[in-house]
């Protein structure tokens, strides 16, 4: 299987690989990629160039990615070629253009948020008045690249929206959407078959600091109508697109109820925790799915489970006293340390989500994250 990508998702998938009976030719920028250390082949060179990418296709059966900062029409040409890449760019558009997802999303009942896809200098009049009649300014989104909170603005109002709008604008399509009253985020991770086999995994609480997600708790902080709700929005999403392998649903909870924001074709750092805490882990299943083999169960191994990103603070602290702490996992991306990087996690999994939450914040605080406890 070929990998688009030598982050730390294509570094976990490696770690599964050879439990699924896979072999994987990675596609990485460079051979100080953390992806490296877990790959059996590894081919140096850029997710948009056209000559890396024949390579990868050419070394392996199927090609699947680990991030979605991808060229679309080359990856088109590809499969048109015969390329088998899973999912395909038909379906990975749905992750990669956040324009594409909300205008295709807006021809069904999923539920979105009120939205606006500004394309040029014209359509930025369009966003006069929006203040008024949504009672807040919009939040701007750059349609594609962005991740991590960045290409996301939070204008005061439609004067400064214009102006930030012109400046995204520079950059490719944005979605202007309505800035929802958010009581809390939840992700929702699906997995697909090549023969249309789907499961769900348990929904998670996501919490976000600074933009980036801080931590991960399961079981969700949801009534659970809305949890069902979530997974049959997943499940629909994941049949009109034609997924194959993991998909992760991100949504805002608001008064009115469940909103999508975003979807991840790939291993979602909502998903970490199913390392330790499902029968199969997303990244197991992930390769089943891609490799066209059936799925495995994604049921809980226990009744909680908290995941803490590790996000590098000034300085590093000790992952021995990490490691230390009592009941948790702790995994390392093998990444040289710089501020504001993601640089591994840690996960705890048991019965009392209190003492999880203690225990992994302990340990990710040991580590040197500079994330906060919510
Ligand atoms: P990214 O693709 O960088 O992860 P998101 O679209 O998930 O960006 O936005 C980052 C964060 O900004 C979200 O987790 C949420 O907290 C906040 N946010 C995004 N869109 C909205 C919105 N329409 N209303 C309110 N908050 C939002």
């Amino acid at each position: 299987m070929g990998v688009v990508g030598g982050g730390q998702l294509a570094r976990m998938m490696g770690d599964e690989a050879s439990s699924v009976g896979v072999e994987l030719v990675v596609l990485a920028a460079s051979r100080e990629d953390c992806a490296v250390a877990t790959a059996d082949e590894v081919i140096v060179g850029e997710a948009t160039d056209e000559a890396s990418l024949r390579s990868v296709v050419s070394a392996s059966d199927v090609v699947t990615f680990d991030h979605e900062l991808l060229d679309l029409n080359l990856l088109e040409g590809l499969a048109t070629g015969g390329a088998v890449l899973r999912p395909n760019p038909r379906a990975l558009r749905f992750s990669v253009d956040k324009a594409h997802q909300r205008e295709m999303f807006s021809r069904t009942d999923l539920p979105l948020p009120a939205f606006r896809v500004v394309r040029g200098p014209d359509d930025v009049s369009a966003l006069q008045g929006w203040t008024a009649r949504h009672g807040a300014a919009p939040v701007l989104k750059a349609a594609r690249g962005g991740y991590d909170g960045r290409g996301v603005l939070f204008p005061r109002d439609d004067h400064e929206a214009a102006a930030m709008a012109l400046e995204l604008l520079s950059r490719g399509d944005v979605v202007a959407e309505e800035r929802v009253s958010l009581l809390s985020e939840v992700a929702q991770l699906v997995v697909r078959a090549v023969d249309g086999d789907i499961a769900l995994y348990p929904l998670v609480t996501t919490v976000q600091s600074a933009g980036m997600c801080a931590e991960v708790r399961f079981p969700a902080d949801l009534a659970k109508e809305e949890q069902v709700r979530a997974g049959e929005i997943a499940r629909e999403i994941a049949q009109h697109i034609g997924l194959v392998g993991v998909m992760a649903v991100e949504f805002f909870v608001t008064p009115g109820g469940l909103v999508i924001n975003e979807l991840a074709l790939r291993p979602h750092n909502s998903g970490h925790w199913t390392i330790e805490g499902c029968v199969t882990s997303q990244f197991a299943n992930h390769l089943r799915a891609v490799s066209g083999q059936s799925l495995g169960p994604t049921t809980p191994r226990h009744r909680a489970a908290v995941m803490v990103n590790v996000v590098g603070a000034a300085a590093p602290g000790s992952l021995d006293a990490a490691r230390g702490v009592e009941g948790v996992h702790v995994h390392d991306y093998g990444k040289t340390w710089r501020p504001g990087r993601k640089l591994g996690h840690v996960s705890a999994v048991g019965d009392d989500p209190e003492v999880l939450h203690v225990r992994a914040w302990q340990s990710a605080r040991a580590y040197g994250t500079s994330t906060r406890e919510a």
